[in-house]
């Protein structure tokens, strides 16, 4: 069985991959994996440090919310990392980001539609955008889970974008696709019709998304 010492290490890892890859920027979004069998999670602290990442600065919190170990104040999204693993027993990984061009989308309130196959392999679909919810408080998740329905993404009203996964390496892998596909649906959206791949053209993708990927 992995000790702790994994686990905060894990954390440090994703917070190293998603600052290299410019989802987000110093002090922004929170990552958080679950500790199995024990109604716990590691969190990142509030104001997460990336230019100076260390173990003894992530949180060690139980589902209720009370602190085990950590010399920091856990990131004020503890409420929404804690009520996900509670509803969802499948996802060991969340992270939340306000990566540049999912959050334009966030601020027009619009969903991501399927524009790469891969996008229905990671997905299961389209990302979709949630209602408004005030950050810090448990609306949020409510808000994120009834967007997100089967799914492992969802686009936050006016905030950022939430990756859940039963891996860590996954949800990095699909918090860089999804920025990425942002990118270029709002480019191209700029100069003509974006075409997207119909639900028949993915059903396919989704098969291997319930398959491999899927936490519902
Ligand atoms: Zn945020």
């Amino acid at each position: 069985m992995k000790g702790i010492l994994n686990y905060l290490n894990e954390v440090e890892q994703i917070c190293q991959k998603i600052y290299a890859n410019q989802l987000v920027k110093q002090g922004e979004g929170n990552v958080s994996i679950r500790i199995p069998n024990q109604n716990a999670l590691i969190i990142t602290p509030s104001e997460n440090d990336y230019e100076n990442l260390a173990e003894e600065n992530m949180v060690h919190m139980d589902f209720d919310g009370l602190v085990l170990q950590g010399k920091l104040k856990p990131s004020s999204e503890h409420i929404m990392h804690r009520y996900i693993y509670r509803k969802r027993p499948k996802i060991n990984c969340i992270i939340h980001t306000h990566s540049t061009n999912a959050s334009i989308l966030s601020v027009l309130h619009n969903d991501l539609p399927v524009i790469f196959e891969e996008m229905a392999m990671l997905l299961g679909g389209s990302v979709k955008c949630s209602k408004f919810a005030q950050a810090g408080t448990e609306d949020l998740p409510k808000a994120a889970l009834n967007a997100m329905k089967k799914q492992n993404a969802v686009i936050l009203a006016n905030h950022g974008l939430l990756v859940v996964g039963r891996t860590s390496e996954y949800c990095v892998k699909t918090a860089v696709i999804i920025e990425k596909m942002a990118k270029i649906f709002l480019n191209a959206k700029k100069i003509g019709d974006v075409k997207v791949i119909s639900i028949e053209n993915q059903k396919k993708f989704i098969e291997i998304f319930n398959d491999k990927y899927s936490t519902y």
